[in-house]
């Protein structure tokens, strides 16, 4: 068996388990040193300035890649830190084609600060791939996309679309925090990178934040060193150790969560309150083939829509288990309201064309049991019903 063959299972603990060589310690060492003592004048040793590389960081580093499928890693403070750096790939005068239903973070960075220097941008429904075509300019260097997408779990197909970026001489970038690589890698369907928000999935718990990439590439891998070099915003190194830990049990809880999203998404369906249920591996979601012949499930978030911001606020009031706030991908389930966290910014009928609609709510199945979580949406769905 070549390290290669392993299952995504074993190498998420290959991969995070480096016992010191020297003490046999089993993790890998949380190496506090801003700077390395070089003991030779003329030759510098392999580290030597931490925002350069670091031996914590770099396994962490060279884990994301290996989960990826992909030649390089590389480890930052936040998710946006991750995604400001891979767009900073491009130069002045370049034109980004990005999905319409980017994530919030990414539309202020293209739309507010990108456009400063020059980068453009134009929103795309990628799953329409006649409008994906024609919207590429001489100068188009990258495609962004993210499948599923946020809130509402649109699906793009990364094959055609990498095919349809490649043959414009354009990148495709992939935002693949929704997913994590125990689902899907987008770089083995043609991609070019992937972007990670670190702060959900990967590290699993709600308590620290981080972004990643993994180029396919050395040569991109090497334009990203660059910039993460020049621009500085690493992974401190006892973040890097907790993502190390969160890797570990990726895996389980991946496929764990997206067995409950998947029976809440189908209990969800049958109740007469909701209008309707945002979940990829249902049979009645658009997209529910590709995102199959792309991923191994349909993963732990999904979306309903309760019909008013009234039916929300006394779901909210009542639920007793999953927290009410943004974020997603921890082992606790967590309830959103796009309208008024994720998309707070968009006016109405910005949202609504995106089916953002007033009832709609997030939900990131964690790892409580789906008995209890259910019984709970239950009552909270009976109190609601008691006043129409
Ligand atoms: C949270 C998130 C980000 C931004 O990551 P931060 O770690 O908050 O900077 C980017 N993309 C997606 C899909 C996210 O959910």
């Amino acid at each position: 068996m070549t390290k290669n063959s392993f299952s995504d299972m074993t190498k998420a603990i290959k991969s995070t388990t480096k016992p010191n060589k020297e003490t046999g310690a089993v993790n890998p060492s949380v190496e506090m040193s801003s700077t390395f003592e070089q003991k030779d004048f003329d030759n510098f040793g392999k580290w030597d300035y931490s925002r350069s590389g670091n031996p914590t960081r770099d396994v962490l580093e060279e884990s994301i890649a290996e989960l990826e499928n992909g030649s390089r890693g590389f480890a930052f403070a936040t998710g946006m830190a991750a995604i400001s750096t891979a767009l900073l790939t491009l130069n002045q005068g370049d034109h980004i084609i990005l999905t319409e239903n980017v994530y919030g973070g990414t539309f202020r960075l293209v739309t507010q600060v990108l456009v400063k220097y020059g980068i453009e941008y134009d929103f795309v429904n990628l799953s329409d791939n006649k409008a994906l075509k024609t919207a590429f300019k001489e100068n188009t260097k990258v495609v962004y996309a993210e499948t599923p997408s946020n809130p509402t779990l649109q699906i793009t197909n990364i094959k055609e679309v990498a095919e349809i970026a490649h043959q414009n001489n354009a990148k495709l970038f992939v935002d693949n925090t929704f997913m994590t690589p125990m689902l899907q890698k987008p770089l083995d369907f043609g991609a070019d990178l992937v972007v990670h928000s670190g702060t959900k999935f990967l590290a699993g718990h709600s308590d620290i934040l981080a972004g990643l990439i993994v180029t396919k590439d050395e040569k991109l891998g090497d334009q990203v060193y660059f910039l993460q070099n020049s621009m500085g915003a690493t992974l401190g190194v006892s973040d890097c150790f907790l993502l190390l830990r969160g890797i570990k049990t990726l895996g389980v809880r991946m496929e764990k969560e997206s067995q409950s999203a998947l029976q809440l998404a189908n209990w969800l369906e049958k109740q007469s309150i909701v209008k309707k249920v945002y979940y990829p591996e249902l049979n009645s979601f658009e997209g529910h083939n590709i995102h199959n012949q792309q991923a191994k499930s349909g993963g732990a978030v999904l979306s309903f829509d309760l019909g008013s911001e009234d039916h929300v606020r006394k779901l909210v009031d009542n639920i007793k288990i999953p927290i009410f706030s943004v974020s997603l991908g921890a082992v606790e389930s967590i309830i959103s309201y796009p309208p008024k966290m994720s998309h707070a910014e968009m006016d109405r009928n910005e949202r609504y064309e995106r089916g953002i609609t007033d009832g709609l709510i997030r939900l990131s199945v964690g790892l409580e049991d789906i008995d209890d979580l259910i019984e709970d949406l239950k009552n909270s769905f009976t109190e609601i019903e008691k006043d129409l």
